[in-house]
């Protein structure tokens, strides 16, 4: 089982052939609403590959955090720790897509009131998961206050260091395995240069690396790099490969770092094979006819 703790989000995609100048008002051609939220996002990539899923985190009190509770109750997910908070909005990415580029504006709204209490008060589900996995969009306090009870029940703690910021120590102490593309390890180890094996090397047995469509890495706690070849597929859209990835590794986790790397690579490149970001999420069902090929 897995408890997910982090942000759930609605994505507000609007589809225009400009982006609007300020002070300008355009028409655009299409508009539509996904769920996301890098946690959320997480949480359903693990549940669908058969993972017993919690997931921790807060909603508002508005219709869009209805709408998502609803959402990851329908991928099995327990939502019991899901807090709604009254007067906040639920958090929103505002996200304006024109050709192939994209302007996003994050409203964290109750993302930011997950807080050092939500996590004592689900004691409870860190007694119960096998694993935890989180991100960096709710408080760094509240992420340290996860490490720390998850320490305390003896669960491996996964930290996916995104989006990227400098850890600190106390945090990089308690993590039991980090998981960043190669710009968020530089960042989250504040070292620059893009010696990625001489960055792995600092954190032994602690860094699955995210290579794209090359794949993934993991250091050994000998310190031995263990490469996974990125599987070759036809990409659409690469929009949730690190999310799907994260909740891969965290789902399979219990099998070994080998045969763990090989599965989130699998469903990270299945991902990429079709649009949208949980839309896109592969069933264990479709993991297992892809690797069967
Ligand atoms: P992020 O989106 O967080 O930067 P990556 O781009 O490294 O993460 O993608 C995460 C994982 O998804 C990779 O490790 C790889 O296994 C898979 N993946 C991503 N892009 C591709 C691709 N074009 N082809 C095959 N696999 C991919």
């Amino acid at each position: 089982s897995v408890l997910v703790v982090g942000s759930i989000n609605m994505d507000l995609v609007v589809t225009a052939s400009q982006f609007p100048r300020p002070g300008e008002t355009l028409c655009g051609s299409h508009f539509a609403t996904f769920p996301g939220g890098k946690g959320a996002n997480q949480a359903v990539a693990a549940a669908r590959l058969g993972a017993s899923v919690t997931m921790l985190g807060c909603v508002g009190d508005d219709s869009f955090g209805q709408n998502l509770l609803a959402g990851l109750q329908a991928e099995n997910i327990d939502t019991q720790w899901i807090s709604r908070i009254p007067g906040t909005p639920t958090g929103v990415a505002s996200i304006t897509v024109c050709e192939a580029e994209n302007a996003i504006t994050v409203i964290p709204g109750a993302n930011h009131a997950l807080s050092v209490e939500h996590i004592a008060q689900a004691d409870a589900a860190f007694a119960a998961t096998d694993v935890v996995l989180a991100q960096l969009e709710t408080p760094l306090p509240t992420i340290l206050a996860a490490a720390q009870r998850a320490r305390l029940h003896g669960k491996p703690f996964i930290l996916n260091p995104a989006p990227a910021v400098v850890l600190p120590q106390e945090l990089l102490d308690l993590v039991s395995l980090l998981t960043p593309n190669q710009h968020e390890l530089a960042t989250a180890l504040d070292v620059s240069g893009d010696d990625w094996r001489a960055q792995l090397a600092s954190l032994p047995g602690r860094v699955v690396m995210t290579l794209g469509k090359e794949g993934a890495a993991y250091i050994t706690p000998t310190g031995q790099i263990i490469e996974q070849a990125g599987f070759t597929v036809r990409a659409i859209d690469t929009t949730g490969a690190g999310d799907t990835f994260n909740g891969a590794l965290a789902a399979f986790w219990r099998q070994g770092p080998a045969a763990a790397l090989r599965l989130a690579c699998a469903a990270g490149a299945l991902s990429v094979t079709r649009a949208g970001a949980q839309s896109g999420m592969p069933t264990l069902a479709e993991l297992t006819r892809f690797l069967e090929q």
